[in-house]
This record gives structure tokens, C-alpha cells and sequence, in this order.
């Protein structure tokens, strides 16, 4: 005897087209959806997009070294000298001796007793934080941290709490509520990557050792940016010295190029080398790139005038726009932000001021919060007078076109 069974739509796994077109609607349908802008001239303060020249406020190249000719020229020996390529993870064969060098350069650069670099700065934080926190430790972070840092704790089995931005009594709040006998991490940006803000460090790490906490800092934006010889925003605060702070960064911002660096005592970067597992399973970087680093960081220390044009043009810009009558929302360091409200606003400014020559990217939620969706500007030591006066009457245009400014 044979049974029929009752017939059903057969539904199949799901296909890659499906999954794409829909992923991809949702984007869309939530305003989310990006299409980056394409430089079609190298990373320079001028800049080409769609063909017109711009007045590029959006990159992350503080000092101007992503195309500065004394880094360029070291990239270029090193690619000469050593090869296109690490040819292997570090832990393997992939060590060139060019790699130690820069880690004691950065080491020395730092204050450190050792430094290890890493892929990236994103890389970084999953690396150190995935190595150092284990079940039963605790780690109490600012609710503005980046991404790899929410990331990086994702990976860790510690406990995760979380303090309200930059809010002291927060921070000692959650510490007094959480006690452990595990290890305890504060962590912080170093210079808060919307805001421009910088984080109150000389207090969060009096609060840590008050619970016998360690403090970790990230300092993408604060390094080559704030300190004497742009050492940082640990420098900044004359802790550089201080055994329970860990200098976290990358080297694609004010260095120029990529890659990330975690900065500590000697032990820090041995434990990295056998426990991170970007650094164990991901191959070195290329030669070019560590000449490149290498002179950045030298370059920075021998001539101050790349951190004097960066401030004073920084100082000139902000004060400017709040002159115009712009919101710059506290900003602190040459992250200016200028707030236009609701993200449709702050995307329409951009391309507006894109259409006069200027390339500032517009951010909404949820990259900042809503109601307060702006446009990032990123002022540089590259930038002439010049550049930023054009920058400034084209906010001031498209400002009173769109009702920002009176
Ligand atoms: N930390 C912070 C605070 C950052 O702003 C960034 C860059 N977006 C990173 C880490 C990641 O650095 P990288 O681009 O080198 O991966």
C-alpha cells in the first residue's frame, strides 16, 4: 500500500541572490545603505572626486603623510630592498628584522617597555582584548568606544559593562557594583572619533586604581595628534610612565598608512605574539608599509612644524564656523564635527558642499545619536589658508540655504 503525502510548497535554503537582495533592501529601506566616494587623485588635502577637484575634509591624514615624499621614499627603499611581501604570518617565517626595528622605534616612541604590531587598528583591539580577558575578569568600557573595541569584547569572556560617556561617577558607580577578584580593564578612546572630544584620562585612571583597574586606552585619534612630538593622549596626560595604562592605536591615521599597535610592558608583547590570533593567523605586513611607518614616525619627531600647522589650522577652522554660527558639539582636536540635526539633512549638506568643491561626509544614526546627525570635518597640517576659507564659504552657503545658520 502506498501513502500520499499531503503536498506542501517545498521551501529550498535560502539562495545567495536572495539573501543578498534582501540584505540589501533592508539597507535601503532603513536610509543605511553606503556607496563610498571615490578619490580619483591620491590622499591629499586637494583631492579629486567625479572628476572636479575638492577640498578633502574627510580623511583621517592628520600630518599628511599618507602621500608625504620622505615616507614615500622609505616605502619605496624598503619594497626595494626587502621584497613586496612578508611571505608568511609572523609567527612563522614572517619576522623581518625591518618589523622589530619599527617596534622598538614605536617602543621608545611610546615610552613603552615593548610594542607589537598588528594588521590594523581593528585587529588590534581583537587581539589584545580577546588575549587579555578572561572568565571572571571584568571590563568596564565608555559607551562611545569604536566598533573594535565592541568587537574585541565580543571575543572575551570577561564580564562587560558598560559607563556613560566620559561620566565619572558612572564609571566608579559600575566598578563599585561589580567587584572581582579577576582582572579589571577600563577601557577608553583615547580622542573620541564623532565628538572630537578627549577622554578625562588623568581621572579615569585615578577612579581604575582605586579598584586596582587597569586603564587601556585607544588612541587612533590622539596619536600623532595630541603630546609633545604627537606621542599621544597617554603622553598628553604626563601618564606615560604609569605601568597599569596600555597604549592601544593604529598607524593609518596621523602615521599615514595601516596598520595597528599595542603598547605596554615587555611581557605584553610576548603574551601577544603566542595568544593574538590576528597576529598568529594573518600574514605580516608588507615591507613598504613598515619603511613608510618608520619614517612617519621619525619624521613627526624631527620637525614640529607638522603638529604647529595641524593646531593652528585646526584652531582657525573651529573658530571660524562657531563665528558663522555652527554647532561644532565641543569638539576638542581636529575631529569638527558640525551638527545639522537629521541625517537627511546633514547627507544633503554634504552633497552640496561636495557640488562646491568641498568633501565633508554627512553621519546619522547609528553612527552617532539621532537628532544629532552632522557632518564630520577632519582638518589637516596639509591644508592651506586657502583650502579651508573655501571650506568655510561654502558652509557658510549651503548653511544659510539650508536654514542651519542664520
Ligand atoms: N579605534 C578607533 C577609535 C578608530 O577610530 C579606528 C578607525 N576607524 C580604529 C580603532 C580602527 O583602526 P584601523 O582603521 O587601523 O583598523
Amino acid at each position: 500500500m502506498t501513502t500520499t503525502l499531503p503536498s506542501r510548497p517545498v521551501r529550498g535554503p535560502v539562495t545567495l541572490q536572495g539573501r543578498l537582495t534582501s540584505e540589501l533592501a533592508k539597507l535601503h529601506a532603513a536610509g543605511l545603505h553606503i556607496s563610498p566616494r571615490v578619490l580619483e587623485a591620491p590622499q591629499r588635502a586637494r583631492t579629486r572626486i567625479l572628476g572636479h577637484e575638492v577640498v578633502n575634509l574627510a580623511s583621517n591624514n592628520y600630518l599628511g603623510f599618507a602621500d608625504h615624499p620622505f615616507v614615500k621614499e622609505r616605502a619605496a627603499q624598503y619594497l626595494h630592498a626587502w621584497g613586496a611581501g612578508a611571505g608568511a604570518v609572523r609567527t612563522i617565517a614572517g619576522t623581518l628584522s625591518i618589523h622589530e626595528d619599527l617596534e622598538t622605534q614605536l617602543a621608545a616612541f611610546k615610552h613603552t617597555g615593548s610594542a607589537l604590531v598588528l594588521q590594523s587598528g581593528f585587529t588590534t583591539n581583537q587581539g589584545v582584548l580577546g588575549t587579555l580577558l578572561q572568565e571572571g575578569d571584568l571590563v568596564v568600557s565608555d559607551e562611545l568606544n569604536h566598533a573594535s573595541i565592541i568587537d574585541g569584547l565580543r571575543l572575551a569572556k570577561a564580564t562587560k559593562k558598560v559607563f556613560r560617556h566620559k561620566d565619572m561617577a558612572d564609571l566608579r558607580r559600575v566598578l563599585s557594583e561589580n567587584p572581582t577578584e579577576g582582572l579589571i580593564l577600563v577601557v577608553t578612546d583615547g580622542v573620541f572619533s564623532m565628538d572630537g572630544d578627549i577622554a578625562p584620562l588623568g581621572e579615569i585612571v585615578g577612579i581604575a586604581r582605586e579598584y586596582g583597574a587597569v586603564t587601556y586606552v585607544d588612541d587612533a585619534h590622539g596619536s600623532g595628534v595630541l603630546g609633545e612630538q604627537g606621542r599621544g593622549t597617554v603622553h598628553h596626560f604626563g601618564l606615560q610612565d604609569a605601568g597599569d595604562v596600555l597604549q592601544i592605536g593604529t598607524l593609518s591615521k596621523a602615521w599615514g598608512v595601516v596598520g595597528g599597535y599595542a603598547a605596554g610592558p615587555t611581557e605584553l608583547r610576548d603574551l601577544l605574539i603566542n595568544r593574538a590570533r590576528p597576529f598568529l593567523f594573518s600574514t605580516g605586513h608588507p615591507p613598504a608599509v613598515v619603511g613608510a611607518l618608520s619614517a612617519a614616525i621619525e619624521l613627526v619627531q624631527q620637525d614640529p612644524s607638522f603638529m604647529e600647522r595641524l593646531w593652528a589650522n585646526t584652531r582657525f577652522f573651529k573658530a571660524e564656523l562657531n563665528r558663522l554660527g555652527f554647532d561644532t558639539f565641543g569638539s576638542e582636536t581636529p575631529i569638527t564635527p558640525v551638527i545639522f540635526g537629521e541625517a537627511e539633512t546633514a547627507f544633503e549638506a554634504s552633497r552640496r558642499l561636495l557640488s562646491l568643491g568641498v568633501f565633508a561626509v554627512g553621519l546619522g544614526f547609528p553612527t552617532v545619536p539621532k537628532g544629532l546627525a552632522r557632518i564630520r570635518n577632519i582638518v589637516t597640517a596639509e591644508h592651506t589658508q586657502e583650502d579651508l576659507e573655501i571650506a568655510l564659504s561654502a558652509y557658510q552657503m549651503v548653511g544659510r540655504e539650508m536654514g542651519t545658520i542664520a
